[in-house]
């Protein structure tokens, strides 16, 4: 596997090319551009500006010898009746056009997005969510085969909304992320998993990740004490790294281990952060050593 990173350990006013080239220079593989965390300033931004933002990135990535493989497109927010501000369905839908114009200039193919409630104040049956939830996805399908760009969905997790309530969150469990993948029926549809997430909401993972299969194209790798979605690197929580490396090694996962671990990263001072970035593909690089074992042991059984 590639050992992979979003550049959000980076705030958006560093300079995106020293971000890539200190995680090129680090180890990284590939790299996961943080989209979302730029669209209250691309909101502001007419479709060409966004388009030469992206070229500049795109080459600062080719100076340094580095690939965007993935994309964290816009959030909408707690519920799709309750988005962030200055998002609505219309809105949200145009921001994850822009979103996969703006991974085809990268080169990134994956452009992960957030299934999400119908309505904040009240959990809804699954059937009735699936159904809406894919009217919603199936708007971008157009975009997505012009650009060739697939949409990743992730699972989310149970959490409070309104008066401290927790609500069931549509997709916070893997049989649901894979029912609605699966219906969206398309090569260019794709499941994230996100182990903070999954762990939050006490999944069995490898269990989890044998749910989803090959519906599987990209990860979000982070780590937590089940307590909060504190996206640390992986042993500084409580997540059973072996289950979920055996997990991805028994469905035969392709893409990369990509890490969303700012939680990690943000408190480390600037001139530390190369050690931290070091440090992280260390890290990387041993899972997938287990990853590697799990395999072999894989194809042996199979074989
Ligand atoms: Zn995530």
């Amino acid at each position: 596997m590639k050992i992979s990173t979003s550049i959000h350990m980076f705030n958006t006013d560093y300079p995106i090319g020293e971000a890539i080239r200190r995680c090129k220079a680090a180890g990284f593989e590939a790299l996961d551009f943080n989209y979302t965390d730029y669209v209250p300033r691309l909101i502001g931004m007419s479709w060409a500006e966004e388009e030469r933002w992206a070229q500049e990135i795109r080459e600062a990535a080719e100076l340094h010898g580095a690939v965007f493989a993935q994309m964290h497109g816009p959030i909408h927010g707690a519920a799709f009746d309750s988005m962030q501000p200055g998002l609505d369905l219309d809105t949200y839908a145009a921001y994850s056009e822009r979103a996969l114009r703006t991974a085809a200039i990268l080169g990134a193919s994956w452009v992960v997005l957030h299934p999400g409630n119908r309505m904040l104040a009240a959990a809804e049956p699954s059937a009735k969510q699936l159904a809406f939830n894919r009217n919603v996805y199936l708007r971008l399908l157009p975009v997505m085969e012009e650009t060739g760009v697939g949409v990743a969905l992730e699972n989310m997790f149970d959490r409070p909304r309104g008066g401290g309530r927790s609500v069931r969150s549509y997709c916070a469990a893997a049989e649901e992320l894979a029912e609605l993948v699966a219906s969206l029926d398309h090569p260019l549809f794709g499941a994230c998993w996100d182990t903070g997430h999954a762990h939050m909401q006490g999944l069995r993972q490898g269990d989890s990740l044998r749910v989803l299969g090959a519906l599987l194209k990209a990860v979000h790798i982070q780590d937590n004490h089940g307590l909060t979605d504190a996206h640390l690197l992986p042993y500084q929580g409580t997540i059973d790294w072996k289950e979920v490396m055996s997990g991805l090694a028994a469905i035969g996962y392709q893409g990369d281990f990509t890490y969303e671990t700012h939680g990690y990263f943000r408190p480390v001072p600037l001139e530390l952060m190369d050690s931290a970035l070091t440090f992280a593909v260390s890290t990387g690089k041993q899972l997938d050593g287990l990853f590697q074992l799990e395999s072999t042991g894989t194809r042996q059984l199979i074989g």
